[in-house]
């Protein structure tokens, strides 16, 4: 790394400019209303190959564009724009270590919640050491908030945009206060929709389960990976509806997002949970896959260093 965190350098309205300078207006509705879509996109470092690689880049720009048509915001950026932002800025910062790539497209200028632009883009790194605590924990106790997840037919959570985020929040300071490090949310339905940041999954005689699309919860890239992962290992998976009291005689459960890779849930609502062993095979297949390490998946990472 040449740039100290403090020092690093973004990508922002089309410049690589030090952190310190890459300045939002505070009128923006970015800034009032939390209005942009993003995406957390991870690399990781294999230090056999002296190469870093971006895990699903193309799929992490299918959504961000889907999220920006979906709020209805313009986005002057094509697919190959996006790319060449992500890799000039993680290349000025001659990374060699684990990233989340925080590429944000966000309403500029001095309009309101309801203005389509001007939209503008900032990409910036975040090494790995420095995600939250929450995200290095070995295992999770967690509980089922009172809030609800937000719903389709108010605010959509198949949506990644950053005012989402507020529902999120509500569900983990819950938690925080009550003494667990993250939650787990019901949908307006009363059914297990997702954590505040990552999606879920329960073991039951050897068959991995998780929500269905359409029960309140985020495209999640890593829920798609962790059904292929796991379906080229034999496993057998299912999108469905789950129940609350489902989750107490799971034989395992885990959470999963791009940046807490597949981390055990060790308790839900106090009700101890074993950590298992398949969550364990899927988590090293996931890090050896992101790393480009599973020849059945190779094309789902983009090497960054190529000249
Ligand atoms: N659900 C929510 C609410 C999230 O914020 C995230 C993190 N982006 C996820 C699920 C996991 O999504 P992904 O695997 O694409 O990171």
């Amino acid at each position: 790394m040449k740039y100290d965190v403090s020092e690093r350098l973004i990508w922002f309205k089309g410049e690589l400019v030090h952190v310190n300078d890459a300045k939002i207006n505070i009128l923006a509705p970015t800034s009032q209303f939390g209005l942009n879509v993003f995406e957390g996109i991870p690399c990781y470092w294999n230090e056999d190959e002296h190469q870093l690689y971006a895990f699903r880049l193309d799929d992490h720009y299918e959504r961000l564009l889907r999220s920006a048509r979906l709020i209805q915001i313009d986005c002057p950026f094509s697919k190959s724009d996006l790319k060449k932002a992500f890799v000039d800025v993680v290349k000025a910062n001659e990374y060699e270590e684990n990233l989340s790539v925080r590429q944000t497209l966000f309403v500029d200028g001095f309009g309101s919640w309801g203005s389509d632009g001007p939209t503008n883009m900032f990409v910036a790194p975040i090494p790995r050491g420095k995600t939250s605590a929450e995200y290095n924990k070995k295992g999770l106790n967690v509980c089922v908030t009172s809030w609800r997840r937000i719903s389709e037919n108010a605010l959509s959570p198949r949506i990644k945009c950053g005012a989402n985020y507020i529902n999120s929040r509500y569900g983990q300071r819950e938690a925080l206060r009550n003494g667990y490090d993250t939650c787990l949310f019901l949908n307006e339905y009363g059914k297990i929709s997702e954590g505040p940041g990552s999606c879920f999954f329960m073991v039951k005689n050897g068959k991995l389960i998780t929500p269905a699309f359409t029960d309140a919860v985020l495209e999640s890239i890593t829920r798609d990976t962790v059904i292929k992962l796991a379906k080229s290992l034999g496993y057998e998976v299912e999108e469905r509806t789950i129940d609350r009291t489902e989750l107490y005689t799971a034989d395992e459960t885990f959470l999963c997002g791009s940046a807490m890779e597949l981390t055990p849930v060790l308790s839900i609502d106090r009700y101890e949970l074993g950590c298992g062993e398949i969550s364990e095979i899927l988590h090293r297949s996931y890090v050896n896959t992101a790393k480009g390490l599973n020849p059945l998946f190779k094309n789902w990472v983009t090497a960054i260093y190529t000249e």
